[in-house]
């Protein structure tokens, strides 16, 4: 079996939504706008690198998105998402803070490791490169909210961060935040990951791989401010038994689904 670090998160946030998506087979539908132009904005970034147009590659992917019945959040619209996007192409290239020396080489690139119980992990860094000199693997987000920056020091307990790390054997890690809002900012969140962090998340991973495979599936639901989840959860509709829920969420594509799709969009 092969695992990721969307599976671990998917799992530890609540075991019976695990269970919906990787056994049974639910998925989200692809609808939502703004996982996709995070999708897009990923591509054209890497284009940058690569010394191609990135302006073309955003509109070229999240073109392909257009007529799709998305679901937009807040004031959001293709038009002001593709606006947004270019902005932040441009801030993040003026910037100049970072540098990929081997672009076709060192962008989405695949890691695997073998687990104790034998199984695989695998994991997509997007990028290994340098920030502001300083040699490190990277990670592009695009939210419509700020990162937090404090206390100082707050990015190194981001467990995907950890994840590259472990998965890398690099301590410098990186995240380069694309904020859209009306006025686009880029963030640029490092952090060093210790050894002791990354020993921690293989046991956390081991841990969490042995549950899945005893069968423990058992829901961590929550409906009340802050510990929520079943609120904002796509699968809602399945632990309520409700049909027109289901239906109008999610998708059941049967059969073995190792959720890399996800992966590439974490
Ligand atoms: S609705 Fe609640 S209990 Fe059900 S899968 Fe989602 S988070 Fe878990």
């Amino acid at each position: 079996m092969t695992y990721s670090y969307t599976q671990i998160s998917q799992y530890l946030g609540c075991p019976r939504r695990y269970r919906h998506r990787y056994l049974d087979g639910w998925q989200e539908k692809d609808t939502r706008a703004p996982m996709l132009f995070g999708r897009a904005s990923e591509q054209a970034v890497a284009a940058l690198f690569r010394r191609e147009d990135p302006a073309a590659v955003l509109f070229e992917q999240w073109g392909l998105c257009k007529d799709m019945d998305l679901t937009y959040s807040g004031n959001d619209t293709w038009d002001r998402m593709l606006q947004q996007g270019v902005q932040l192409l441009e801030r993040f290239a003026q910037d100049g803070r970072v540098r990929i020396r081997r672009p076709r080489s060192t962008q989405q690139i695949q890691f695997t490791r073998t687990l104790a119980s034998g199984n695989t992990f695998v994991a997509y860094v997007d990028a290994i490169g340098e920030l502001d000199g300083t040699p490190c693997v990277l990670e592009w987000k695009t939210t419509s909210a700020r990162y937090p920056e404090e206390p100082a020091g707050i990015s190194a307990l981001d467990p995907q961060l950890v994840c590259y790390s472990w998965m890398t054997g690099i301590d410098e890690v990186a995240q380069v935040v694309f904020v859209r809002k009306r006025l686009v900012e880029v963030q640029y969140l490092r952090a060093t990951i210790s050894d002791e962090q990354r020993q921690e998340f293989a046991t956390l991973v081991d841990d969490t791989v042995r549950r899945i495979e005893s069968g423990l599936f058992l829901p961590h639901s929550g409906i009340r401010f802050p510990q929520d989840p079943c609120t904002t959860c796509p699968f809602l509709g399945l632990c309520l038994d409700k049909r027109d829920l289901v239906e109008a969420g999610l998708v059941r594509k049967p059969g073995v689904d190792l959720g890399l799709f996800d992966e590439l969009l974490h």
